[in-house]
């Protein structure tokens, strides 16, 4: 540990292993702390009970500090996240009884007197069931959060404490992301390990890691869908979004299976992965995406999965293997990205040309409504009086540019959202239901949901059926005859009447 050199201690600490670099300031804080308490060489150690002053223990000095640690910080900040999350209450109550450890874990039952048969965790039969082990202890779920922090190709411990485990899990990878994925995942997660661990003790299910991740991918990931704010994305209900990956990672495969193997060495992996690649080679990789997958972690993944199947023997052949179908899955679901993009990329252009003619972009909905983009530049008036000067701001003739580009796509998209709603309010009226809508929530009585699904959905056809963007530039061209306009983007392949079928499309 040490020596003393010339009366002086001096540590000398030696590491089990090499530190992460988020360790790295842990390590210099901790290096300064034990600096900084001088040892005698002359004196002898003593035991200090530091929360009293005399250095003595008193259990009514414990006690205090039992309670201060109970109210710490970091519950209120986690419990504070936690409230401003927009998820189902379900959700959300679930979390405040997981964080605030009030679920019906077997210790928490022992303590309530609940006699049971065993007290031990159900997964494993290690050690007794509490919160902390069964949620992040485990065995059996421990690496079910390692996982996620792999996808992002990062390591290192994580608490077991919920709280600190949920703001450590949330924060660190709260920089990459703004709409609280993280935040989401880790409920989804904990939630569908608590499901499942019930449905081991009811209903005598096995617990199958596996299934407990997918289920909790398959929960957050629809959640993440509207946000992303693709409008193409967004009507695709979630299995048509797997399948459109695959088609497309099958397309690149059978173009890259005919090149020659003998200057191309994607074609031998293509020829051998062709007739492996399905929607369970590549859904786990579509569903992380939305949380940044790196290319290092779909990689992994698509191991796995290939060496499940044992679908091919040699291990570099395998790693190989893996690295193109993970480069392919990634490039499909660029190009799925792209598609949404360059519908919103186009919107900002012809804004832009609007926009830099000093004229405010406007349009007029589906539904006849015109629109016109207030946004102009303030300018200041001096207006002198016998007694003092006045400043005063209004608005000038000139447009803000930047404003009107930006504000465009959005605006646009919401003034379909806005002409959905109508269409579906006008025909819920004709059908005799009642109807409330806030934005794109949308209401009636509980007995005509299903019936309000229905239309909903076929307001929605109509709507789209309708050449949206081409109506648009046939406008723009009338309305502002002297400019040029980019030229439409590419129309997808997706077919709209299967909105009809869809279960998630709207819910
Ligand atoms: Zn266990």
């Amino acid at each position: 540990m040490g020596d003393f050199v010339e009366d002086r201690w001096e540590w000398k600490l030696s590491w089990r292993r090499d530190f992460f670099d988020h360790e790295v300031e842990m390590v210099a804080d901790f290096l300064a702390e034990i600096d900084s308490g001088h040892i005698h060489q002359s004196s002898r150690d003593v035991l200090w009970w530091k929360p009293d002053p005399n250095g003595l223990f008193s259990t009514k000095s414990a006690y205090k500090v039992l309670q201060e640690a109970h109210n710490n910080d970091s519950e209120d900040n986690a419990l504070k996240i936690m409230w401003k999350l927009k998820i189902p209450p379900r959700a959300s109550a679930f979390s405040w009884r997981l964080l605030k450890n009030r679920l019906p874990t077997r210790d928490n039952l022992r303590k309530r007197q609940v006699t049971l048969p065993s007290y031990s965790c159900p997964l494993c039969d290690h050690e007794e069931e509490s919160i902390n082990h069964l949620m992040f202890n485990c065995s059996k779920t421990r690496s079910l959060w390692w996982e996620p922090m792999r996808w992002v190709n990062r390591v290192g411990p994580l608490s077991i404490d919920p709280k600190n485990h949920f703001l450590q899990f949330s924060q660190w990878n709260s920089q990459t992301c703004t709409i609280n994925r993280w935040e989401f995942l880790w409920i989804a997660l904990s939630l569908s390990i608590w499901h499942h661990r019930n449905g081991m003790i009811f209903k005598n299910q096995p617990f199958i890691p596996e299934k407990v991740m997918d289920d909790a991918l398959f929960h957050s990931c629809l959640k993440h869908l509207t946000p992303l704010n693709a409008i193409d994305l967004r009507l695709a209900p979630f299995d048509s979004l797997v399948q459109d990956a695959l088609w497309r990672v099958l397309e690149i495969m059978k173009r890259d299976a005919e090149k020659d193997p003998q200057t191309n060495p994607n074609a031998l992996h293509a020829r051998r992965l062709i007739n492996q690649v399905d929607r369970k080679l590549v859904k786990q990789t579509v569903m992380t995406s939305v949380y940044g997958v790196t290319y290092i972690g779909a990689r992994d993944q698509i191991k796995r999965r290939l060496k499940e199947r044992c679908a091919i023997e040699d291990d570099v052949e395998l790693f190989a293997a893996s690295c193109y179908a993970a480069r392919t899955t990634l490039t499909a679901l660029e190009e799925m990205f792209e598609a949404a993009r360059s519908i919103m990329s186009w919107l900002g252009d012809c804004a832009k040309v609007i926009a830099s003619t000093n004229q405010a972009v406007q349009w007029i909905t589906p539904l006849g409504l015109p629109v016109v983009q207030p946004y102009r530049q303030f300018g200041r008036h001096l207006i002198k009086t016998s007694l003092q000067i006045l400043t005063l701001q209004r608005e000038t003739n000139k447009v803000m540019v930047k404003r009107q580009r930006t504000a465009f796509p959005p605006n646009f998209v919401h003034s379909l959202d806005g002409s959905h709603m109508m269409m579906t309010t006008v025909a819920c009226k004709k059908a005799g239901l009642n109807f409330a809508g806030v934005h794109d929530s949308y209401w009636t009585h509980a007995c005509d949901v299903d019936e309000m699904n229905r239309i909903l959905r076929e307001k929605f056809v109509e709507l789209y059926d309708a050449p949206i963007l081409e109506n648009l530039l046939e406008s723009f061209q009338k309305t502002f005859p002297a400019l040029n306009f980019p030229p439409l983007p590419e129309r997808g392949d997706f077919d709209l009447q299967e909105v009809l079928e869809s279960t998630y499309f709207f819910n």
